[in-house]
């Protein structure tokens, strides 16, 4: 039998990349997957239709983190989705997936206050306020985890503020590891390294090449490396496994 059989997760922003590799990836191990998307709800049927196709079952939620009343808007579709499919409200597995990223080429000098305030909203204050919302539909052995990134651990200057905010969120994990402890709930971290995503950064020769040299292997990460990790997490083998951040960079900080 699949590991996930009579779960479900929600993913947040599964409408592509990593997320939607582990959207994919949990379905198929039987888990019933809301997708979630901010902007792109075409791309989020798309992965709701992959999972479909692949024998799995799934559903779209939408709303634009960091905006006001987003998280109430993300979980009265997500409650309605899985009242639809199961009959109740349960959510087993929450991954904090969706990440605004500082735009590419801007220096520490030149960020703004309004560039800081909307990375940490959608980085750090979003899963905190998701991880405290879902606490009233996860039971006891559930399952938090959390997209951070490999350049909390690298200095990388034209990220910092990017950073910063996955730097909060390793907190979060830190911390409510501890506090749902009694309940047998983990939280963990996963790191990624540079992954192709899909975006046009990935496709351009040169840059590729020497983004490509960070990783031991000598290659950028797929999606589904990463989603593989974050998949075992989910599952009851990874129970022992709390507070941690795990390294999904291909030895990337190997150094
Ligand atoms: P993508 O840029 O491919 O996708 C981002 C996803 O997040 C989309 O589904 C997007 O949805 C959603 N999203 C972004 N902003 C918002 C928002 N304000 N509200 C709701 N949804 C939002 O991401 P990746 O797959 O590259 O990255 C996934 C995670 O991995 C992120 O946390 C990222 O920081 C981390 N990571 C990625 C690395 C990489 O090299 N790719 C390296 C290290 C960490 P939509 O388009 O529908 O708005």
């Amino acid at each position: 039998t699949s590991t996930l059989s009579g779960k479900t997760a929600l993913v947040t922003g599964s409408s592509r990349g990593i997320g939607r590799a582990t959207a994919l990836g949990l379905a198929r191990e039987g888990a019933l997957a809301a997708v979630h998307y901010g902007r792109d709800k075409q791309a989020a049927q798309q992965t709701v239709d992959l999972i479909e196709k692949d024998g799995g079952r799934a559903f779209a939620v939408g709303a634009e983190l960091g905006t006001p009343g987003a998280v109430d808007q993300l979980f009265h579709q997500l409650e309605a989705g899985l009242r639809e499919h199961t009959g109740e409200t349960v959510l087993d597995i929450l991954v904090n997936n969706a990440a605004a990223t500082t735009p590419a080429g801007v220096a520490p000098e030149e960020v703004s206050a309004e560039q800081i305030d909307e990375i940490f909203a959608v980085n750090a204050k979003a899963p905190f306020l998701l991880v405290q919302r879902a606490l009233g539909l996860i039971p006891d052995g559930g399952r938090f985890i959390n997209i951070s990134s490999a350049v909390t651990r690298m200095a990388e200057p034209s990220q910092v503020v990017y950073a910063m905010s996955k730097g909060a969120l390793d907190q979060l994990t830190l911390h409510f590891a501890r506090h749902l402890a009694p309940r047998h709930i983990t939280v963990n971290s996963v790191l990624p390294g540079l992954t192709d995503n899909g975006s046009a950064v990935f496709q351009m020769p040169g840059a590729r090449e020497q983004m490509s040299q960070l990783s031991a292997f000598k290659r950028l990460g797929e999606p589904e490396e990463v989603a593989n990790v974050v998949v075992f997490l989910a599952t009851d083998r990874a129970r022992w496994i709390t507070g941690a951040s795990l390294d999904a960079t291909g030895g990337s900080l190997l150094g």
